[in-house]
């Protein structure tokens, strides 16, 4: 009689899904089975050193993933049934929705491509068995935040199209070339990119922002998706820790590529935070923190002490970070000042502060705030209430590496325009700081073909088949937002109207929706 089999324990069951999986190719040598695991310079000696993160089997997995997935429908339901879009502080907050949405949302479908990528790409088992988990969790994220917001789409404007605005909108190109960066690398600078500088490094300050954000403004649905994914990211957090580290310890000349890679990520994720940075000073009705008591908790503080803890290995704060750190009190306020310049170009709405809103933020950025930044407000305000709103129509220099309009100041000086220029094959390159130019010029061949949008409109790439810039009273404006797919006048303009104070129709419909549901209106 045969005995029955002795239960394995889950670090050899994991063992057994992974390197028992394992086989070195005869038929083709290996190299040309894992073509992209040694251009970058990257060396590798022995892959069984790695340290599995993950340690979960797949029947697990799906064991784990189902549960949440209940969890996060029932509230889904629940919210929707409920009416919980008009439980939210007031339609100001949806905008950071539209912006999550048509700017983040799509990195997670990006995130779930690179690692499948990336996961085929590695030769070592354990390491391609995780980046295949982390891929399995990536879509998941992707279509429970389409889901959770979905229910706003039945109620509010801007959030029809948010697939075909990532790839067209000029602003969008900041996340989405952020990460088509990533996506075209290697497989190790892909990790180093996206599973450590951006999901271990800078991640607590894209997700924490936006879902406590939406907890403390009431909604439901975001904050359950946010909740949800949260377990995942503490795997994918582990992930990326054990990359570098292993990539680190397998030989010493891969520490200057790591650095450079290091350096180069943190100021690409850096850059593209400047939107969470002015969604959580100005978007939110009900603030959190400021971007700046943020930056100190998770960038200064926790960061802090990741880079004093890699420095056994021999590596360095990145090269941008007392910059960064500097410019904390000045990042959330010049950004916020150019979406309400271009306002009638941008599918969510703009506004200026209260005069409560800009006290709170007096009080958070007390050596900037009313000094730089108050007179400007109080200035679009008066302008706004005598019938002037006004709307910049004319197009911004873009960064040809993070794409964010020249809006960022001089190191030390928050009253001068940065900017930095480059030369490659007769050509000038413009970028808006050291951080990008140092990318610029390491890998110049790349950003060369960066497509910046205001380039293309300006070269009338950026209209609907068959529009005729030479009809008489073309308007370029309305071309290029048609081209977006933009509802124009329900999209975009400020949030209290195209015509001042009569207010948009999210803000309108939201207070009537709710005077119905608590009065006899
Ligand atoms: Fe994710
Ligand atoms: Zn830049």
């Amino acid at each position: 009689m045969d005995m029955p089999a002795k239960k394995l324990g889950l670090k050899e069951r994991y063992g057994l899904l992974t390197r028992d999986l394992h086989w070195d190719t005869t038929y083709q040598p290996m190299d040309k089975v894992f073509p992209y695991a040694s251009y970058e310079g990257i060396k590798i000696h022995d892959w069984s050193k790695w340290e599995d993160p993950f340690r979960l089997t797949m029947d697990a997995y799906w064991k784990y993933q189902a549960e949440k997935e209940r969890k996060l429908y029932a509230i889904m339901d629940a919210f929707a049934q409920n009416n919980g879009h008009l439980g939210v502080t007031d339609a100001r907050y949806i905008n950071t929705l539209k912006l999550f949405l048509t700017g983040v949302s799509p990195l997670e479908y990006m995130a779930h491509r690179g690692f499948a990528h990336v996961g085929r790409a590695f030769p070592g088992a354990g390491a391609r068995v995780a980046c295949q988990m982390q891929s399995l969790d990536e879509i998941r994220h992707f279509q429970t935040q389409i889901h959770s917001m979905s229910v706003y789409n039945k109620h509010y404007n801007g959030f029809h199209d948010w697939q075909h605005m990532h790839d067209r909108v000029w602003y969008l190109s900041v996340p989405k070339s952020f990460f088509d960066d990533a996506f075209t690398a290697g497989p190790f600078e892909f990790m180093i990119a996206i599973g450590f500088a951006f999901e271990y490094v800078l991640t607590n300050l894209l997700f924490v922002p936006f879902i406590s954000g939406a907890a403390y403004n009431g909604d439901m649905g975001a904050m359950a998706f946010g909740f949800s994914a949260q377990s995942d990211e503490s795997r994918h957090m582990t992930l990326g820790l054990e990359m570098i580290k292993f990539i680190l310890e397998q030989d010493p000349d891969n520490v200057p590529i790591v650095q450079r890679w290091i350096d180069k990520w943190f100021w690409r994720g850096y850059r593209v935070l400047t939107l969470v940075a002015m969604m959580m000073d100005y978007m939110l009705p009900k603030r959190v923190m400021s971007w700046k008591e943020a930056w100190e908790i998770y960038a200064e503080e926790n960061g802090g002490a990741l880079f004093a803890d890699l420095a056994r290995y021999g590596i360095k704060p990145p090269k941008g970070w007392a910059q960064a750190c500097a410019d904390k009190d000045y990042l959330s306020h010049q950004a916020w000042n150019v979406f309400y310049n271009y306002g009638a170009a941008a599918p969510f709405h703009t506004w200026t502060p209260s005069a409560q809103d800009m006290d709170w933020l007096a009080a958070k950025y007390p050596d900037s705030f009313d000094k730089h930044y108050r007179p400007l407000w109080e200035n679009y305000t008066e302008m706004a209430e005598k019938g002037n709103r006004f709307y910049s129509k004319t197009l911004p220099m873009l960064c040809q590496v993070c794409q964010i309009p020249m809006f960022f100041t001089e190191p030390g000086d928050p009253t001068k325009i940065c900017y930095r220029e480059s030369e490659y094959k007769g050509d000038k390159y413009h970028t808006c700081s050291d951080g990008c130019k140092d990318i610029f010029d390491y890998e110049p061949e790349k950003y060369v073909q960066s497509w910046l949008p205001v380039h293309q409109i300006y070269q009338g790439n950026c209209f609907e088949r068959g529009t005729d810039p030479t009809a008489e009273g073309f308007d370029p404006l309305i071309a290029v937002l048609q081209w977006y797919h933009m509802n124009i006048g329900r999209d975009n303009f400020d949030f209290n109207g195209i015509e001042y104070g009569k207010g948009s129709e999210d803000k309108n419909n939201f207070e009537k929706w709710r005077a119905m549901s608590t009065g006899n209106m």
